[in-house]
């Protein structure tokens, strides 16, 4: 096996929703067809995520339960001003004034149940250790591993009596934890344990689910971490040239909400 590059931790999302997909965008460079739901989707990415990563600095202003809401709504409106700046790239061509206006009633919405849970948090173990859970000890870390043959960028890494991962997601959470997510934490968490060094394993990781303000658990079983690395092999046998066949996944849905459709049954 010809083995030339190492694999983005986040291609394995896109190879948990369709192989197909990533053979199309990473070998044939296809772009996904523009949308207006694309679009306000990737606005809002990064408006959550760059909210995610502020919380804590949020927190470290209030000094009373009843700042928690003003806060919350003065860092939304610095957010929106600093997102294009931040996301430049990411967001090119996107009409970010007419699509915010259109997604603020949602963003004020998570803020409420944002306020909600910091206030349980803080009314449990008070705003000193609520600071220190929401804290990370890095955002946006950066892990690369030849032996495993991946890299990426971790959006929070926790230390507690572990370091774990959190990686953010603001699309529509499931019941549990999506496969995609569930591959990309514990492939972070394998990069984690190399980079670091650790003499033990890392048990578990998290995904946020931003829309519910919801932390949920990923447990870096021995059958996960088999999988990630069966995904990463096949992504590698893909990124070489192998094509994945027309709807491998078996679900029409999918097809139905790919980006890809047009180009992909042309091929
Ligand atoms: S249209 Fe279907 S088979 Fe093609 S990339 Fe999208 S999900 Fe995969």
């Amino acid at each position: 096996m010809k083995i030339r590059m190492k694999i983005h931790v986040s291609s394995l999302n896109k190879y948990a929703f369709c192989p197909r997909s990533v053979y199309l965008s990473e070998v044939l460079q296809i772009e996904p067809k523009p949308s207006v739901e694309r679009s306000k989707g990737l606005l809002g990415h990064a408006i959550r995520k760059e909210f995610s990563l502020r919380q804590s600095r949020i927190l470290g202003r209030i000094h009373d339960m009843d700042e928690i809401e003003d806060a919350l709504l003065n860092e939304l409106e610095n957010v929106l001003e600093d997102v294009p700046y931040i996301y430049k790239d990411f967001l090119e061509g996107i009409k970010i004034d007419e699509y915010i206006s259109e997604i603020r009633p949602e963003l004020l919405n998570e803020i409420k149940l944002m306020k909600e849970k910091l206030e349980i948090m803080i009314n449990e173990v008070g705003v000193e250790d609520s600071l220190k859970r929401i804290t990370p000890w890095k955002v946006e870390y950066p892990v690369k591993s030849n032996r495993l043959k991946f890299s990426g960028r971790i959006d929070k890494v926790m230390k507690e009596e572990n370091y774990f991962p959190v990686e953010i997601k603001t699309g529509n959470p499931g019941d549990g934890v999506w496969e995609g997510d569930r591959l990309q934490t514990c492939a972070y968490s394998l990069l984690l344990e190399e980079k670091l060094r650790l003499k033990k394993i890392i048990p578990f990781g998290f995904v946020e689910y931003t829309k519910i303000q919801e932390k949920r658990p990923v447990m870096n079983t021995e059958q996960l971490r088999r999988r990630v690395i069966n995904a990463r092999d096949d992504l590698i046998e893909i990124l070489d040239g192998k094509i994945p066949e027309i709807c491998p996944h078996g679900s029409g849905k999918k097809c139905e909400v790919c980006g890809f459709r047009e180009e992909c049954y042309k091929i």
